[in-house]
């Protein structure tokens, strides 16, 4: 199932290029009061959400899914975790281009661990809006997991049974020497959409084509089996750090081909089994 945020935060169920407005689905999500639990709440009840979109559907007004502005499909994550330098080549092409190392040595995602974005995530109708137009802004583009059922310490072999769905990351970035968690959580630099596709529909996270254009402009292009960490390993070394809830993400790296970007330029991303999304 393919589930959008969309227009005035409505929910949306994807079906090729149309949207069925399933917003009256959300009324089975439980009331809240002041502390709300970590987490958030479509995706910590997206089981009963889904059940009850299905019982709905049928009957949702239809519309065009050209005609919609969509939103982040997560709205309320905790955190938003980032795999730094997570594929080989483009740990070849970091050590190799001083616009990305500023004359440090670049190490990969073994030593470095892991990093937090900006859990205030946008969508591709929000877009970009860069800062620090003096200096490399870059295009990362990133298969991303959301995260359904909390835990702490997961083991590789449960980590698929956490993650509820998938959808396509921006890992936006300014380069420099500044931390990561500085340059790379600025205000819309993390971008999740087009829409979320629920694991049952992904099959094998380790194995899905993706690519980014920027522009008429191919920049990137690999697949996720190229990762040093794969989509379990993440959730395993994450969550033995953090504990992970409902609607957390983990952009789970960018390959070779990163790049500048600047004000104009539409971002052009593409994920096997997700779909499309052009972020301006
Ligand atoms: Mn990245």
């Amino acid at each position: 199932m393919k589930l959008c945020r969309f227009d005035d935060d409505r929910l949306g169920l994807v079906e090729d290029d149309v949207v069925a407005d399933v917003s009256a689905a959300l009324d089975v999500l439980p009331p809240v009061r002041w502390p709300a639990p970590h987490g958030d709440r479509l995706i910590a009840n997206l089981d009963a959400v889904r059940a009850e979109v299905e019982r709905i559907e049928g009957a949702a007004k239809r519309v065009a899914l050209a005609d919609v502005k969509l939103l982040s499909p997560v709205a309320n994550p905790t955190k938003v975790i980032g795999a730094p330098v997570n594929y080989q080549a483009h740990h070849e092409e970091s050590a190799a281009d001083t616009g990305v190392n500023f004359g440090q040595d670049i190490k990969t995602i073994d030593e470095y661990g892991l990093f937090l974005k900006s859990p205030v995530l946008v969508g591709p109708s929000d877009g970009v809006a860069l800062h620090f137009t003096d200096r490399r802004n870059d295009h990362e583009v990133e298969v991303s997991a959301i995260i359904g059922k909390a835990g702490k310490d997961i083991a590789r072999e449960d980590a698929l049974d956490h993650i509820a769905a998938y959808a396509i990351g921006l890992d936006m970035t300014v380069r420099g020497t500044e931390e990561r968690s500085l340059r790379k959580a600025i205000d819309s630099y993390s971008v999740l959409g087009p829409w979320l596709v629920t694991a049952d529909e992904i099959g094998d996270p380790d194995n899905l084509d993706f690519s980014i254009h920027v522009g008429d402009e191919l920049r990137q292009k690999s697949n996720t089996s190229m990762l040093i960490f794969d989509m379990r390993r993440l959730v395993e070394y994450g969550s033995s750090f953090y504990t992970l809830y409902p609607g957390d993400v983990i952009m789970t790296g960018t390959p070779e081909g990163v790049g500048p970007v600047q004000p104009g330029d539409v971002m052009h991303c593409w994920a096997e089994k997700i779909g499309r999304m052009d972020v301006p």
